[in-house]
């Protein structure tokens, strides 16, 4: 058998491969990552190390379903079954410790060690933290982890006043959930708009429309001075220029710190991630990384790419994966993300920093699309519960070609599929 063939239909490892190649960080990335191990034909040993108890789940439906109907919420990726078909080890609710690169060991918290022949790291990210509303204890939340959804869950409901700190994809879409569940919330954002890190204008103006017109209210430019708690039990956020905000419940949301710490440890690169090559080969050839943590090399960009997304962790474990069991590198994927919100879809692909965007479909219609324009060339898109012109919009985008007739994709009586398909 060689490398690329599959040892068996349900992907058995082979006794005559006695390699083990390990995983650390149980989500998304390492999940997808493990089952393609052996998609990709590797027939050695497959631990999978990952720090919450839980087998690796969906982390989408944490800040939607999770908190409004619960009872419909699927998170978990794989059964146990999956894992154990693939003889796939895990090893849950304990950390990986330390990386011994000369020796190839990994150690957990436990004080198990664990050779490895190859190690791929994708340890995401946690919530940046904020001291000043930490120090507030109980009342205040975080959104990263089952428990986190199923702690806020249990603390709003009608009634309830939410203060939510941030104003990015977290703070609206908790925003968004409590709103259905009856709470009152208010969006603090220290900035001057929605969701800058990944969303172009447009969509920032789009959302917050929809927010307003569900009764959610929002400070901008309200950069936090003090955080404290009221004789009954609510909170008071007073900002620098004296504006100040009730609540009973605080969420915040302002961006990730990523979990770099066992790779910096170990002395291999991190740059805003762990860095690594277009294979997601760090600087230690023997060990991978991907996913949220990974800052990856694009040779057709000619820089570094991190992203946080869900299609990212998919598309990443699984061509790490592979680059791990047969020295393939990572093929260029356009990024694309989506957000939930109340009843509405919204899908951003390509870059959400074009000079120019120009709406398909007219002012009144209740699904769109927004094509972003930088020199003539599509280089974002957004859809507006109108995900079926996302397929044809990232093929527009790909193709890098200059749009000579810009009046038809305005048109939505123009077929976009078509459009796409003339300019292959
Ligand atoms: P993570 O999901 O962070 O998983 C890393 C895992 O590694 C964690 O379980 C962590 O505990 C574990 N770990 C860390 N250090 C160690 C260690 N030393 N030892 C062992 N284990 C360790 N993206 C979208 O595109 N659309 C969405 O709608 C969307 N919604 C989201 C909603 C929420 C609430 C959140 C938090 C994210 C959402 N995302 C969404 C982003 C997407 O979920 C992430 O990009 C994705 O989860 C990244 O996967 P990952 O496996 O790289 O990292
Ligand atoms: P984001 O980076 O999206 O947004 C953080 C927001 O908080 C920014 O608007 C930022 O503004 C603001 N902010 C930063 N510091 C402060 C402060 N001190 N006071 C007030 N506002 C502040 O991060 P999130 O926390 O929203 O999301 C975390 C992670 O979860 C990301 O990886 C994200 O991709 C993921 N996620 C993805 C979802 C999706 O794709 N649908 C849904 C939910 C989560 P400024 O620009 O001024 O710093």
């Amino acid at each position: 058998m060689n490398a690329h063939q599959h040892p068996d239909p349900v992907g058995h490892p082979s006794a005559d491969d006695r390699r083990s190649f390990v995983i650390v960080g149980g989500g998304q990335t390492g999940a997808v990552a493990a089952i393609a191990l052996r998609d990709e034909g590797f027939a050695g040993r497959i631990i999978l190390v990952g720090e919450e108890p839980h087998l690796p789940y969906e982390r989408p439906p944490l800040s939607k379903d999770v908190l409004i109907q619960p009872e419909r919420a699927k998170v978990t990726i794989h059964d146990a079954g999956v894992y154990a078909d693939r003889a796939i080890e895990t090893r849950l609710g304990r950390r990986a410790a330390a990386i011994d690169r000369g020796a190839r060991i990994l150690t957990l918290d436990d004080g198990e060690a664990i050779a490895y022949d190859r190690l791929l790291i994708a340890t995401g990210a946690r919530p940046r933290p904020y001291p000043l509303l930490d120090a507030l204890g109980a009342g205040v939340f975080t959104m990263r982890t089952l428990g986190d959804a199923e702690a806020l869950r249990a603390a709003i409901g009608p009634g309830k006043r939410l203060l939510v700190v941030g104003g990015g994809v977290i703070g609206l879409e908790v925003a968004a959930s409590a709103t259905v569940l009856g709470a009152s919330v208010t969006v603090i954002e220290r900035g001057d708009r929605l969701m800058a890190r990944a969303a172009p204008q447009p969509l920032a103006d789009v959302l917050m429309a929809l927010h307003r017109a569900r009764g959610v209210t929002f400070a901008f430019g309200a950069a936090l001075a003090r955080a404290e708690r009221e004789a009954g039990g609510g909170f008071v956020l007073t900002c620098e220029d004296g504006r100040s905000f009730e609540g009973d419940v605080i969420v915040y949301g302002i961006g990730v710190a990523l979990n770099t710490e066992l790779a910096a440890a170990a002395g291999l690169a991190v740059d805003n991630g762990i860095v690594t090559d277009e294979y997601g080969r760090t600087s230690d050839p023997a060990i991978f990384a991907a996913g949220d943590v990974a800052h990856q090399w694009r040779p057709v960009l000619g820089r570094h790419v991190r992203q946080e997304t869900w299609q990212n962790a998919r598309v990443q474990g699984a061509a790490v994966a592979a680059a791990m069991v047969r020295d393939v590198p990572c093929a260029d994927e356009l990024p694309w993300y989506w957000t939930d919100q109340y009843e509405s879809n919204f899908q951003v692909a390509g870059s959400p920093e074009a000079a120019d965007w120009i709406r398909r479909g007219d002012d009144a219609a209740a699904r769109y699309t927004l094509f972003g324009v930088t020199d003539g060339r599509i280089v974002g898109a957004v859809t507006v519960d109108n995900g079926r012109e996302m397929r044809p919009a990232k093929d527009l985008i790909a193709s890098g070609r200059v749009i000579a007739d810009l009046d038809a994709l305005r048109d939505p009586k123009q077929d976009l599929r078509k459009l796409a398909a003339a300019l292959r």
